[in-house]
């Protein structure tokens, strides 16, 4: 384990011995996680149009169907990562703990290029204990492998880690509370684009109340990494003449991940 990672793990031990079992944060706010993701702002969201997607003139099909050139390699080095599920894996820092049935912590490569955080695990999630299966999780993966990837190769969260009961929007307090979790993930998988999944995954890590079909289409920032929202895959099945934005949102992202390195 890298000498910055080993004192990341430590940092967020060292937070939840100091925050406690089931300390809620004020809500509605950013917590100030710099013990736990190091120097620098938790959260300094900017917006920069980009150029208008060309539809993608195959995305009328019923599914994201089949795959493209891959847009970008990526290392595979998980057990940074797993130090960190370890240390947050008894986390009792919300309510939400208490309905559970597995943590859903995420899974994926580490370091990757490309990041979704979807809001919270489901049912499905939560008694496999893995982020995205079931139908939703199954479109997921189509819509990867449209742009050339696989699971394996990209790195799957949440907001939260934990079910809401009946499949409710997460809380402010219960994101607060997990938001250093994920602030970590983010520093250990490094992405170059993080691709948001859904209203409340946008909303939370833009501090927005904009409509999704307002902030997607569009980048934006966070914690210094370039951000794409887009539509979450369960309403993608409810919805499927939203599948052609997706689709061009995700065309936004492959042009940016086959950029050259900065
Ligand atoms: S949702 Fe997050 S903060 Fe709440 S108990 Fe689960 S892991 Fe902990």
């Amino acid at each position: 384990m890298s000498e910055d990672v080993r004192e990341l793990v430590g940092a967020v031990r060292t937070y939840l011995q100091v925050h406690g079992r089931g300390r809620h944060f004020a809500t509605g706010s950013w917590v100030d996680v710099s013990a736990v993701a190091g120097d620098g702002p938790v959260h300094a969201p900017e917006t920069t149009p980009v150029a208008e997607a060309v539809p993608d003139p195959e995305f009328g099909r019923e599914d994201f169907g089949s795959g493209t050139e891959s847009v970008a390699p990526t290392r595979i080095e998980a057990g940074d990562l797993d130090q960190l599920r370890e240390v947050w894996g008894q986390c009792t820092r919300c309510s939400l703990a208490g309905g559970r049935t597995n943590l859903v912590f995420g899974e994926g490569a580490a370091p990757a290029d490309l990041m979704f955080i979807g809001e919270g695990p489901g049912e499905q999630e939560d008694l496999q204990g893995r982020p995205f299966v079931g139908r939703a999780g199954e479109l997921l993966t189509k819509m990867i492998e449209a742009m050339g990837l696989s699971r394996d190769l990209v790195f799957i969260a949440n907001i939260v880690k934990c079910r809401p009961p009946g499949n409710r929007d997460p809380e402010p307090g219960e994101v607060t509370a997990c938001l250093p979790v994920l602030l970590a993930q983010i520093r250990l998988v490094r992405p170059r684009v993080i691709v948001s999944l859904g209203r409340i995954s946008a909303q939370t890590l833009l501090s927005s109340g904009t409509p999704i079909s307002r902030l997607r289409g569009r980048w934006h920032r966070f914690e210094g990494v370039d951000l794409m929202p887009t539509f979450h895959p369960a309403y993608l099945l409810r919805s499927p003449e939203k599948k052609k934005e997706a689709w061009q949102d995700l065309q936004l992202v492959m042009e940016k991940l086959r950029e050259p390195h900065a």
